[in-house]
Formats: C-alpha cells, sequence, structure tokens
C-alpha cells in the first residue's frame, strides 16, 4: 500500500479496508472525493478460502476481492494505506484521524468500516479451526459442507435455529448440549422431528487428526466423531476508538453482539461520522456490507454537497448596491 505524506485534509477518511469500507470510498472517489482508507489488513472472514454468496464472485478468495477493491479505488484516485486507527478527535470544522504508528489525517467527514469481532467460545483447538472446519455461517459454507457430519455446539438461545438451519444441508446433525439448560418441550420437539439428535454433556476440546477435524470429546472422556462443528459467536464491534467522540457500542437488538447503532443510510449520532458493515449491522454478509457501503457513502457526499453550497454562499462577494 502507499503511503499519504503530511497532514493533508481530506473529504473523507475511511477507516477499514474491507468490502463496506472499499465500496464506500470506491463511491466517494469516483464523485471526486479527495478519500483515504487506512486499513490494518484483518478482515473478519481471512480464514475462510473463499467468499460464497456474492453474486458475480463467488468463491473468490476474500484476499483476491479486496485487492480488486483497492485497485478499484486507486483508479478513481482514491488512497488506501496501511495503519491502524488508534483514536478520533474533532474541532469546529473537521476530524483528526490518529494512527498507532503516530500518523494523523485531518478529515471533513469519516466513515467507520471497521468489522466486527467473533468472540468464539473457550475451548482449546477451537480458533485454530475457525473458519476452516468450525464454521458459524450455513450461508458462507453450508453447501461446502453439505452431507457431512455435523456438530452444533450450543452456547445460546440460537442453537436449536442453528441446528435446523444446518439440518437443511445434512441429515447428519448432532446438537451438543454442552452448558446450555435444559430445551424447552418445543425445541426438543422441533429436533426430533428433524431427526437431529441431541447429546448432553460438557464439550471440553476437539479432536484434530491430520489437520482436520475428527470429533468432539466430552468430559466424560468420549469422543463423538464429526467433520465439522457449527458454533455461534458472540459478535463485538471493532470500534474502541470512537468513544472519545460519545460513540459507544449498544447491544445488537438481535442479543448476538454489540454494534454501533446508526439510521438506515449509516448515520450515527455523531454528526460527520457514518458506520457502515459489520461495525453496525452484525448480521452483514460481504454483499450486503458493501451495498452499506456505497449507501452511507451516497449520503456522505450528499452532506459533502451541501455543506460545499453553503461555502460558496457565504464565500461569494456580496452584491454592490447603487
Ligand atoms: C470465517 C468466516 C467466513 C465468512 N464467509 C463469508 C462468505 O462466504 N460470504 C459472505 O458474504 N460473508 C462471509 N463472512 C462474513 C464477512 O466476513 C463479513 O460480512 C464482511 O467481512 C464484513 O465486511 P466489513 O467491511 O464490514 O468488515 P471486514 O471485512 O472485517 O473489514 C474491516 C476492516 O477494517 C480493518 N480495521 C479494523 N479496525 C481498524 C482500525 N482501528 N484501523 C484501521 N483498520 C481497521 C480490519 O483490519 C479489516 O480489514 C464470513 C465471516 C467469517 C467469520
Amino acid at each position: 500500500m502507499a503511503d499519504v505524506p503530511g497532514d493533508k485534509s481530506l473529504d473523507v477518511v475511511v477507516i477499514g479496508g474491507g468490502a463496506a469500507g472499499l465500496n464506500g470510498a470506491l463511491m466517494l472517489a469516483r464523485s471526486r472525493r479527495s478519500v483515504l482508507v487506512i486499513d490494518s489488513g484483518a478482515p473478519r472472514n481471512a480464514p475462510a478460502e473463499g467468499v460464497h454468496g456474492l453474486l458475480g464472485r463467488d468463491g473468490m478468495s476474500p484476499v483476491e476481492l479486496l485487492e480488486r477493491g483497492r485497485a478499484e479505488v486507486r483508479g478513481y484516485g482514491g488512497q488506501v494505506v496501511a495503519g491502524e486507527v488508534h483514536s478520533i478527535s474533532r474541532d469546529e470544522n473537521a476530524f483528526a484521524v490518529s494512527l498507532a504508528d503516530g500518523r494523523s489525517f485531518g478529515a471533513r467527514r469519516v466513515l467507520v468500516a471497521s468489522g466486527l469481532v467473533d468472540e468464539l467460545p473457550d475451548l482449546p483447538g477451537l480458533r485454530a479451526r475457525w473458519g476452516r472446519d468450525v464454521l458459524h455461517c450455513p450461508y458462507c459454507h453450508g453447501w461446502e459442507v453439505r452431507d457431512q457430519a455435523i456438530g452444533v455446539l450450543a452456547t445460546g438461545t440460537r442453537a436449536v435455529h442453528q441446528a435446523l438451519l444446518f439440518r437443511q444441508l445434512s441429515a447428519d446433525v448432532i446438537l451438543f448440549q454442552h452448558i446450555v439448560p435444559l430445551l424447552s418441550e418445543d425445541e426438543a420437539k422441533q429436533l426430533r422431528a428433524r431427526q437431529i439428535r441431541v447429546i448432553t454433556g460438557e464439550v471440553v476440546s476437539l479432536q484434530v487428526d491430520n489437520d482436520h477435524l475428527a470429533g468432539v470429546r466430552l468430559a466424560d472422556g468420549t469422543v463423538v466423531s464429526r467433520d465439522v462443528l457449527s458454533v455461534v459467536p458472540r459478535m463485538i464491534a471493532r470500534a474502541d476508538f470512537l468513544a472519545p467522540l460519545g460513540l459507544l457500542m449498544a447491544e445488537h437488538p438481535s442479543g448476538l453482539g454489540e454494534h454501533i447503532p446508526a439510521d438506515p443510510t449509516g448515520r450515527t449520532q455523531v454528526s460527520g461520522v457514518w458506520v457502515a458493515g459489520n461495525v453496525t449491522d452484525i448480521a452483514a454478509q460481504v454483499g450486503a456490507s458493501a451495498a452499506a457501503g456505497a449507501l452511507a457513502a451516497a449520503d456522505i457526499n450528499a452532506d459533502l454537497v451541501d455543506e460545499d453550497a453553503r461555502w460558496a454562499i457565504d464565500a461569494a462577494p456580496a452584491p454592490i448596491r447603487r
């Protein structure tokens, strides 16, 4: 990534160069806005081999998708740099976006597209399998694991729904009740009707052979053979750096994590700051995140167009009175 010298003031700084941030930057650069994307290089789907369910790009590697996105942004004069945003402050007219390495950039508006962190169940070996044979999303990887032996690790209220989703993809689904309290009669009925076995007892680790998941080990030592384990992570927006602006994370209405609330165009409660993608919509996949980035960018451009017009009126010479 190229570096941007000095503290030149920009129309927009975009924080995060995933699908949301890059699509936002693309729209802004095409609107002849000076835009800089700052990206720390850790997109959420990095462990996955391919991006699925994305029309026209199904199966493309996440790395290649973002490489193409950066090239497209640069093709219209947008800038993309590597770096981690540490804090943001504002004075009357502009934001100052500061990086962990000491650089700072001034901007009239900020688009935050920094994604989220998946908090995974604390089981030995589980994180190393994340995105490979420990999965969360039937739409991202479900087709790839169809007809395999799938386990669903219950960690919260969504476990039964998750098991039913994966049952659509394989006839061999086991729900590991793990640490979750007893199922309701309705839930048990649904599982029985769909031939999903329930195994009680705490899961203590994963059995991995030759770099493949082989099974799930229970506290009593039993290993239940499984090809794939599905978990529901808790999803937490990556947005601590917004706190000094008074923009705080809130519990997401789904109960599945924390996000930065915003209106449908991505406007936050802090004037001049927009959010897009997983940082606000924790359920958004790549297509929805990219679309949200584009929508927020259009709203930012509209806001800047209004401000440009106000500035032009203020700067115009007063009419000569005779
Ligand atoms: C294992 C896995 C597989 C998935 N597979 C699919 C799939 O097949 N299809 C699909 O549609 N969706 C998939 N998803 C969901 C997909 O990852 C998200 O929808 C998508 O990444 C959201 O895009 P985003 O731009 O909001 O965030 P991200 O892609 O996470 O991008 C955020 C960017 O911001 C950067 N960043 C964070 N903090 C800072 C900071 N302080 N300063 C600078 N930069 C920062 C990060 O490094 C990152 O590059 C998958 C998710 C996971 C976990």
